[in-house]
């Protein structure tokens, strides 16, 4: 999978990528991340990205040239300007080829299930901004989606880039050491996952679940499900509405919420 990150910063990406999975990924060609400096894509004398806004107020706002030139160029897209006057046509034109996402907390939340979505590309572009944010019109006409990473206002688009990134090419094959490890991940099946023990079996008096030594797996997989159950109710709740739950598992919830009611 590629990705095309358009940023002032390139630097803050160095540290991320040349560790763990991430850089694991990279060697192993199933991830490919190109920096682009919009800067590079200045015409003028002083390589100026941002200026002020009309209107006044504080703050710089990102100019669109730059960010278009950028765009257009790595991504081959022509000059649509006089052509196209409307967003609906920029994003039907490119939907189905590489995504162009803005980093915005303005844009649709990021969570597990848009990062399932963006991992059935194989190539996705993301743009990210500083300052006071984009001129509208890079918004309006040249990107398809916009996708802010929790509702928190932070300096500028590149973490959010790498939260995305990270959390995408994980979910692709051969990514992970266990190719089913994101499927039992919290918020890939509506629930939390359940808490996991390692050895030693007794730390400083704590001892690990009797049922997890036990070797029988039905009951192992019971356990994991009730508490993976227990947890998603105790913490977030609101999760399990959309939730898909077995006639056991609705009569176990029924179970606790009774219990809670009792004591
Ligand atoms: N003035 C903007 C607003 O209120 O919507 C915020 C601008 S912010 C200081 C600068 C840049 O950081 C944004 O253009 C965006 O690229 C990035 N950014 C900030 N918070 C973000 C979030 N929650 N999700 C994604 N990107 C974010």
């Amino acid at each position: 999978m590629r990705f095309d990150v358009f940023t002032l910063f390139p630097a803050i990406f160095d540290s991320p990528l040349k560790e763990s999975i991430l850089k694991r990924a990279i060697d192993a060609g199933l991830l490919e991340v190109y920096l682009h400096n919009i800067r590079d894509y200045t015409t003028d004398k002083h390589h100026i990205t941002d200026d002020y806004p009309y209107g006044g107020g504080g703050g710089m706002v990102m100019k669109p040239e730059p960010v278009f030139a950028a765009v257009e160029s790595v991504l081959g897209i022509r000059d649509r300007g006089s052509e196209i006057g409307d967003r609906e046509s920029a994003i039907s034109n490119q939907q189905s080829a590489i995504p162009i996402i803005l980093l915005t907390p303005q844009g649709r939340p990021f969570n597990q299930s848009v990062a399932w979505e963006l991992s059935k590309f194989d190539r996705v572009a993301l743009i990210c901004g500083r300052y006071e944010g984009f001129d509208e019109r890079i918004r309006e006409q040249l990107v398809t989606d916009e996708i802010s990473i929790g509702d928190y206002v932070l300096t500028g688009g590149e973490l959010a880039a790498l939260v995305i990134l990270d959390a995408v090419i994980r979910l692709k094959p051969g990514v992970l050491g266990d190719p089913g490890g994101p499927l039992d991940d919290s918020h890939s099946t509506g629930l939390l996952e359940y808490p996991h023990y390692t050895r030693p079996p007794e730390f400083r008096g704590w001892k690990v679940p009797e049922v997890l030594l036990s070797g029988n797996h039905a009951k192992i997989e019971r356990w994991r499900r009730e508490q993976s159950l227990w947890r998603t109710l105790a913490r977030r709740p609101d999760l399990l509405q959309q939730a898909e739950l077995s006639d056991l598992d609705r009569a176990f919830l029924a179970r606790l919420e009774g219990d809670r009611l009792d004591s």
